[in-house]
């Protein structure tokens, strides 16, 4: 079997052939590749070739692919339960290491996802705020949760549409959506709707509608006017938490979030979430408060000992510095070679060990109306090129590239001597 028989069986039996959408390749034109298994930086395919791969899950997998510590705590955790479903230590072992490193978790609850874990902060903050409306960003994704899967509409700043069908007018109707990047938007949604806006929820680096890297001012304007108005801030820190530094894109701003979700990387690779923040917020959750959230699989022993294990690792190897300079350094050479290669003349961004490519252009991008309008198409050809010289990227233009630890030098010289082999004019 090859990947396009296997993907032709799937279709018949997953919408689309697939159970998330992006799998599908439906961005990037052609079928998808079926893995089998992954090792550090490498992915190996059914028939047995390698590619050495940046989509790493979508993030989760910092260290790369079965990290040999990661897996040995894995093994371990296999042969004592693989869900309680009651009190166990080791979802207490990974709150208390989170609480103790991140001063603005005072608590945290687990949950499996990070669509749960904004889910069921947004709930916290309407009961919190006693108000129903939600104000997000276009371009941030935190989910599909029916709230948020919302963009700004054609019509009153701040009016959504739906970014899918199936969400209940009433639904959009409690989600203002305005632009990233625009303090004047910001204050008029809240001079119009201030005192019904319950949170105002942001990835604090957007990296979902490629790398929309904010200006530093833009989200302090947001802690101040929402704090005038007495509304809560939450940042979606489920793709940037553990991955920008330690403590993630809230520790570099004087005020910090009321509320913050994690997922991706706090489970190792296994499927935790995670919401948390201020005290007297968490503590409004069943059983201590009245909101209620629940999970089977909340605190899964793998994925909290997973967690765990990363974390560490993360923390006291000081990986977070090394996959800067190395992720700074990759882009650099990528796009050197690649320019050589290629008629149009790329750009890209990094941050930390994020990266984005994009046609070059003379402005940051910001928003996604800065996004060149041939992006996609540029993509998708830069996309099968490096993938047929066992490259993998994230199979879509509007994700971003991850390093992770595996991603060593000589991995990266191999990536540089695939692009040398490839022709884009
Ligand atoms: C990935 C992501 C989510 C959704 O997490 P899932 O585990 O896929 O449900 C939410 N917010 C942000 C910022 C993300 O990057």
């Amino acid at each position: 079997m090859n990947s396009s028989e296997l993907f032709e069986r799937s279709k018949l039996v997953a919408p689309g052939g697939v159970h998330s959408p992006v799998r599908s390749f439906k961005s990037v034109g052609g079928n998808p590749i079926f893995f089998k298994s992954g090792k550090g930086a490498y992915l190996t395919d059914i028939e047995g070739k390698d590619y050495i791969d940046f989509c790493l899950s979508f993030g989760p997998l910092i260290l790369g692919h079965r990290d040999e510590e990661i897996e040995e705590v894995v093994k371990e955790t296999i042969h004592t339960a693989w869900t309680f479903g009651a009190c166990e230590p080791y979802s207490l072992e990974l709150a208390e290491f989170i609480v103790s490193e991140i001063p603005w978790v005072e608590k945290i609850r687990f949950v499996s996802s990070g669509t749960e874990a904004v889910m069921s902060a947004l709930r916290v903050a309407r009961a919190y705020t006693g108000r129903d409306k939600i104000l997000k960003f276009d371009g941030c994704y935190h989910g599909h949760l029916d709230a948020l899967l919302v963009k700004s509409g054609s019509g009153l700043a701040g009016e959504p549409d739906s970014d899918s069908a199936g969400i209940s007018r009433r639904q959009m109707a409690d989600t203002l959506v305005i632009p990233l990047d625009d303090e004047k938007q910001l204050e008029e949604v809240f001079a119009r709707h201030g005192s019904e806006i319950a949170v105002v929820a942001i990835e604090p680096l957007p990296a979902n509608y490629g790398l929309l890297i904010q200006r530093k001012e833009f989200i302090e304007s947001i802690f101040r006017i929402a704090r005038q108005h007495g509304s809560l801030v939450l940042f979606d820190e489920v793709i940037s938490g553990f991955r920008i530094g330690f403590r993630g894109m809230s520790d570099l701003f004087d005020e910090k979030p009321d509320l913050v979700t994690y997922g991706k990387i706090i489970g190792g690779g296994f499927p935790v979430g995670a919401y948390a923040g201020r005290k007297d917020l968490m503590d409004l959750v069943a059983p201590s408060g009245p909101v209620y959230q629940a999970g089977t699989l909340s605190g899964n022993p793998i994925g909290m000992r997973a967690g765990l294990a990363t974390l560490k690792k993360l923390k006291e190897q000081n990986v977070h510095s090394t996959l800067k300079l190395r992720t700074q350094t990759f882009v650099h050479k990528f796009l050197h070679i690649l320019n050589s290669k290629s008629t149009k003349q790329w750009g890209g961004v990094t941050y930390d060990s994020l990266f984005w490519f994009h046609e070059d252009v003379n402005d940051p991008i910001r928003t996604i109306d800065k996004i060149p309008s041939s992006h996609k198409e540029d993509f998708a050809k830069l996309f099968h090129a490096l993938l047929s010289k066992g490259v993998y990227l994230a199979p879509s233009g509007y994700e971003v590239g991850f390093l992770s630890l595996a991603h060593t030098d000589e991995v990266l010289e191999k990536v540089y001597s695939a692009l040398e082999s490839i022709d884009l004019r």
